[in-house]
């Protein structure tokens, strides 16, 4: 399944990853799309959940590059 319900199992390693987006169908359900899928076929548009182990998975919480209005 690539569905999260409100109550099922979390996204696993999708929830923290940089490369994902969340896609909230009309039903309410939110599906993890994998944006890597788009330009390597070794990663699934839509991973089963949870992603319990992957090589792709980089920490979303980046810092935000500098824009070089400060230098
Ligand atoms: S790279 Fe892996 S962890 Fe990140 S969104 Fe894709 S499947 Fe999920």
């Amino acid at each position: 399944m690539t569905r999260s319900p409100a109550h099922g199992p979390g996204p696993g390693l999708c929830g923290s990853c940089r490369h994902v987006r969340r896609v909230r169908s009309g039903k309410g359900s939110t599906f993890f799309l994998c944006r890597r899928a788009a330009t390597d076929p070794r990663f699934r548009k839509y991973p089963p959940i949870p992603v319990l182990s992957c090589v792709g998975w980089e920490p979303d919480d980046e810092p935000a590059p500098t824009t070089g209005e400060d230098a």
